[in-house]
């Protein structure tokens, strides 16, 4: 099995399949930095389907257990259920996360083709907080309407991710949780990490995850779930009537040591961490 030089295996790969997205989310691609005159990869730069398949035919023999298709939004590759149909041979789980614009109407497609699970991000349910947050004109209608298609296809557990900013979204945690509780959707609460320069974040505006289990708390009694993987990512709490909710606490509770991900980007650059600058060329 494949192992880095602190001896953590690498089990789970995430390939970025496109650097485009159609939201402009404040705290991933903010407008004044991913604007109209941005430059994106060249098509001819991004990895091809058969680089892509030829990548992780090589990896999963070294022990890789679980890949997730990303991005930017994994949805807008053209013709992207021809490359889930290409990975699921590999037979290691298939996942997929999108922030759902999409989905609705490729949810079936993409579980015939061999997808196994997807997490939709979600930062807020009511219109104005979540066009503002991800600065897009798609509706929280349209998204929700991804997230029941997807449970209708059979992709349950279906997650929601939801970024929390202090000053911006701190109601979206309780209505988040009492809009899916009691549903096949477990939403996870995920602190707002410096993705590098082009965010401008602020540690001030990091909601962390244990405020984030308090306003939970003064509605319903939660306890921990234990571990059932190693290096999972998201802490489980749950409440007595049995509904879940995770906290990927990556600001406050560092989980490095623990982490078993290999990240390939859009060009075909291994990265072994999310903060890293610099990645392995592949290609
Ligand atoms: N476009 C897809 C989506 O939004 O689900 C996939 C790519 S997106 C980069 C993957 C996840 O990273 C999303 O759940 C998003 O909320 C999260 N993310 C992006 N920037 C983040 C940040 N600064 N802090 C925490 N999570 C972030
Ligand atoms: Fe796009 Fe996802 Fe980043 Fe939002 S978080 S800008 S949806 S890639």
């Amino acid at each position: 099995m494949l192992a880095d030089t602190m001896g953590r295996p690498l089990r789970d790969l995430r390939i970025s399949v496109i650097d485009r997205c159609n939201f402009r989310c404040r705290y991933c691609m903010p407008r004044e930095v991913f604007g109209t005159d941005y430059q994106y990869l060249p098509r001819s730069e991004i990895l091809s389907f058969e680089e892509i398949d030829r990548l992780v035919s090589l990896l999963v023999p070294l022990g890789i257990e679980k890949i997730r298709l990303t991005g930017g939004e994994p949805l807008l590759r053209r013709d992207f259920p021809t490359l889930v149909t290409m990975l699921a041979k590999h037979g290691v789980e298939l996942a997929l996360t999108t922030n759902g614009a999409l989905l609705a109407g490729m949810a079936e497609e993409l579980v015939v083709a061999g997808l196994d699970r997807v997490t939709v991000s979600l930062d807020a349910l009511d219109e104005e907080t979540f066009q503002s947050m991800s600065d897009t004109e798609t509706s929280v209608a349209e998204v929700l309407a991804g997230i029941d298609a997807a449970v209708a296809a059979g992709l349950s557990p279906v997650k929601v991710n939801a970024v929390i900013c202090r000053g911006v979204n701190e109601h979206a945690v309780d209505d988040l949780f009492e809009h899916f509780r009691g549903t096949d959707v477990t939403v996870r609460f995920i602190e707002y990490m410096d993705v590098g320069a082009s965010n401008k974040w602020r540690a001030e505006e990091v909601v962390s995850g244990a405020e984030i289990l308090q306003i939970l708390a003064e509605s319903h009694e939660f306890e921990p779930v234990a571990e059932s993987v190693v290096g999972q990512v998201a802490k489980l709490w749950r409440t007595k009537e049995g509904d879940e909710v995770g906290l990927i606490t990556s600001v406050s509770e560092p989980f490095c040591g623990d982490c078993c991900r290999a990240r390939l980007s859009s060009s075909g650059e291994l990265y072994t961490c999310l903060f890293a600058e610099t990645g392995f060329d592949l290609k």
